[in-house]
């Protein structure tokens, strides 16, 4: 069981089972979204139980952003729409102390990573368009703004 919070406490997580690994992704939505490359780990819908004041965000036609009211902190990530009622949890792991000892499993948009972010170890790092091949995505003209603001 592993236990998280936002930042100011008022939304509370239960994790009961969790995949202890960490994926980290690149790409400008989620960069956005967390401030900077997003890491998560995946929990099964069934193992979570979220309590307080939850925002969702349809940031796609098929996944939201849960996060917050009050304090903004983001919380997770998860599909949306027909076939994903039992979706997993995309969950950040910010919330969570028990995710201080979770090793990085992979990273995707790789080839776009900060120069700031190169992290340590020995994990696959999945490319842009190794990524789009096989995975649902939201191109680039369909995400609001200019590239490179
Ligand atoms: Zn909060
Ligand atoms: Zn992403």
């Amino acid at each position: 069981m592993m236990r998280g919070r936002c930042l100011c406490g008022a939304v509370t997580l239960e994790v009961r089972e969790a995949s202890p690994v960490l994926s980290v992704c690149h790409c400008d939505m989620c960069r956005r979204w967390a401030g900077q490359a997003m890491m998560m780990f995946v929990a099964p819908a069934a193992a979570v139980t979220a309590t307080g004041p939850i925002r969702r965000y349809a940031s796609s036609s098929f996944a939201e952003r849960a996060f917050c009211e009050i304090c903004g902190s983001a919380l997770w990530m998860r599909d949306t729409g027909e076939g994903a009622e039992d979706a997993v949890f995309e969950l950040l792991p910010g919330a969570f102390g028990a995710a201080a000892d979770f090793p990085i499993d992979h990273e995707i948009y790789a080839d776009r990573a900060w120069k700031a972010h190169g992290f340590a170890g020995d994990h696959p790092r999945i490319a842009r368009a190794e990524y789009e091949a096989a995975h649902r995505f939201v191109p680039d003209s369909a995400i609001a703004g200019a590239a490179g603001e």
